[in-house]
């Protein structure tokens, strides 16, 4: 996957953000959960889109949205974010990635207890988030998730979201319609 594959996909608005081209480089070779294996890229990329849709345009949060999975999902060192996009970016990032080091019941828990405490800005990242992923799992859902497993990462995601509190009315409207979507789908499926 390179930059130019990327930009085929409509992500123009983008592609002159450092943040940007990082991103592709971390997360190069990654794919998404779903059947379509798309590259892992496009998630960091609508999240971004998502904010920028809504009206939140600072560079600094969506470069910070562009990066918010490089730390929990690739080997990106945390200071290499710090050092190129400063430490408020870097905060952000941070604020919103999982401790790797907890099992991971406990740091589904945790991103629940935690949403309520996040700045600002990493609660409009966190709500673009579960956004794409709830959108994502309805359009494209793993191949190997039961119906079970898909309603128990709705509810879940429900609960973090839940836990944010008020962050920006349209983009709770967006999600509350692609989690209430994806219960229709799953909702009185047998577990297979
Ligand atoms: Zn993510």
């Amino acid at each position: 996957m390179d930059l130019l594959y990327i930009r085929g996909q409509g992500n123009e608005l983008m592609e002159d953000l450092p943040a940007f081209a990082l991103a592709a480089h971390w997360h190069k070779g990654q794919t998404r959960k779903g059947r379509q294996k798309e590259p892992f890229v496009q998630h960091p990329i609508r999240v971004a889109e998502i904010l920028i849709r809504h009206g939140i345009t600072q560079t600094e949060l969506i470069s910070a949205a562009l990066l918010h999975d490089v730390l929990e999902d690739t080997d990106c060192p945390p200071s290499e974010i710090r050092t190129r996009f400063g430490s408020e970016v870097s905060g952000w990032v941070q604020e919103v990635t999982d401790r790797k080091t907890l099992l991971k019941s406990q740091r589904k828990q945790m991103q629940v207890e935690r949403a309520a405490l996040l700045s600002p800005g990493a609660k409009l990242i966190r709500l673009a988030d579960k956004i794409d992923n709830v959108e994502s799992l309805f359009n494209d859902p793993p191949a190997n998730w039961s119906w079970q497993r898909q309603r128990e990462y709705a509810a879940w995601a429900n609960r973090v979201v839940k836990n944010l509190g008020p962050v920006h009315s349209a983009m709770e409207a967006r999600y509350h319609e692609a989690s209430d979507q994806l219960r229709m789908k799953v909702t009185g499926k047998k577990p297979f």
